[in-house]
């Protein structure tokens, strides 16, 4: 049965509180507040008792599907079991209860933090400074590319275009066009890397610079890094690396050792600030010493054993989010840095490497792998095979649901047909990446054996398919009416 919306459990009258009656002479409301705004028809709020509420939210939980509940093989992602602790840490008094308008003396534990903070992913991208700013990888991906902007203002010509490969994430086009550059696709060639030929046919002094994500969207790690970083240097460009499949390589290899100039860091993937849902992310951007000086204020700096907050950056691109950024999300960053350690990250990202090759190997004989370098944290499959009996790749993501999973990432990166991207994350064990390659391997099975089930799919879940085009092109229609 369909959960209905609380408002449609509301009854006249019904409440969740009783409180204590007034010991305290009634004040007019018009004496505190304005006039023109006292609401003259009352709230429309749903009124319910205090145990539909509870029973109501309860019954949305457990229809969610989270990573607390199970696997979440979703690509690109990263969705990588949050560790408790984080919550602990972030909801300590000292964390929660603070006021970003609090005075600097007031706040020294805070700064200290970020300012620890930044300087291990400094550290970690082998970087020179760090903001910690952006609200998302996306935001990132924009103050970096502004960065960029401002070098070359700085050297007097701001050039035209940046370069992206043909296998980005779409976010990276768009970051380069909302900062009023030309976005230039670059090929890439049969084993799923960077096509040279082709970069260099685009290479020339309009190119302001080039995004690259490094392992790329395929798993499959750039080789030619330093050649390209080269290239487009020579030309003048500025090299940025999309930080978010970082899972792959942090305490392995460093953005900064291969040539980039500014990364941007996914906290929420790499360094497990719960995400999804549209929670509030974190994208802090590493960068040498060429962007330095153009890195959003204020920066947190230290003066002898005091930390204080610099706004005096004459070349600075400005804010780009109020006060700090996402504060939580920089004390569950911390927390979950501090307590694996060097080793501990390096074996997260390697246990990340291995299990994501463990269940490519179970699944590559029943799906085609089109690119067939060994990737590193994550892969992608094409269902090539599977749309010749009639069966889609959405289908096949739909009929994983009914296996108890979220699905993979479906249709990207474009470059591949059919796409299945899969990342398993470090976190999971043997047994759980077994049962999900077998739930895979049985759906295969079905697309022979009973196509029209597996089109129909899912058949468990809360709702089936959903029109989604119409939902986004209909947002309202949940209310009134
Ligand atoms: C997730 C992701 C982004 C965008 O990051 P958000 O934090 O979701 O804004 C950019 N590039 C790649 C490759 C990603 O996987």
């Amino acid at each position: 049965m369909p959960e209905k919306l609380i408002f449609e459990l509301s009854r006249n009258g019904r409440k969740g509180y009783t409180l204590p009656s007034n010991d305290v002479p009634a004040s007019s409301e018009s004496n505190s507040i304005p006039v023109k705004l006292i609401r003259r028809v009352p709230a429309e709020l749903p009124e319910v008792s205090e145990n539909e509420v509870v029973r109501h939210f309860v019954r949305l939980s457990t229809m969610n599907y989270h990573i607390d509940k199970g696997f979440y093989p979703l690509g690109s992602c990263t969705m990588k079991y949050n560790p408790k602790v984080n919550e602990k840490t972030s909801a300590m008094p000292g964390s929660a209860d603070i006021h970003p308008l609090e005075p600097q003396e007031a706040i020294q534990g805070a700064l200290e933090l970020m300012y620890n903070l930044a300087d291990m992913l400094r550290e970690i991208a082998g970087m020179t400074a760090v903001s910690l700013q952006p609200a998302a990888g996306a935001q990132g991906e924009l103050t970096g590319i502004m960065l960029i902007r401002k070098y070359h203002e700085s050297k007097g010509k701001v050039r035209s275009k940046i370069l992206v490969p043909d296998s980005a994430h779409g976010t990276n086009p768009a970051s380069v066009a909302i900062s009023g550059y030309r976005a230039v696709s670059i090929k890439s060639n049969e084993n799923g890397t960077v096509d040279l030929e082709d970069l260099k046919q685009h290479l020339d002094d309009e190119v302001a610079g080039m995004m690259l994500t490094n392992p790329n969207t395929l798993g499959i790690f750039e080789t030619d890094i330093v050649k390209i970083c080269k290239m487009v240097h020579d030309v003048g460009g500025l090299m940025y690396m999309d930080g978010a499949n970082l899972n792959a390589i942090v305490g392995l290899v460093r953005p900064g050792d291969m040539g980039f100039d500014v990364v941007h860091i996914n906290l929420h993937k790499t360094f497990s600030t719960p995400h999804g849902g549209g929670g509030p992310g974190s994208g802090p951007v590493a960068v040498n010493d060429k962007l330095k000086d153009f890195l959003p204020v204020p920066v947190v700096e230290k003066k002898g054993d005091k930390f204080v907050l610099d706004f005096t950056k004459p070349n600075s691109i400005g804010k780009i989010h109020s006060f700090f950024g996402n504060f939580g999300m920089l004390v569950r960053a911390y927390t979950y840095i501090l307590s694996h350690g060097p080793d501990g990250l390096r074996g997260n990202s390697t246990n990340a490497v291995i299990n994501a090759n463990y269940l490519l190997s179970r699944l590559r004989g029943a799906f085609i792998l089109p690119y067939k370098a060994r990737p590193m944290h994550e892969f992608v499959l094409s269902a090539d095979k599977q749309k010749e009996r009639g069966v889609k790749t959405l289908d096949i993501a739909k009929r994983i649901l009914d296996y108890g999973y979220h699905a993979p990432t479906v249709y990207f990166p474009l470059i591949v047909h059919e796409a299945l991207m899969i990342e398993p994350t470090e976190t999971e064990t043997r047994e759980t990446l077994d049962a999900f390659a077998d739930a895979l391997l049985k759906i295969d099975e079905e697309t022979k054996s009973m196509p029209d089930v597996v089109r129909s799919a899912p058949s468990t879940s809360p709702v089936r398919r959903l029109d989604d085009a119409h939902a986004a092109r209909n947002v309202n229609v949940c209310f009134k009416e």
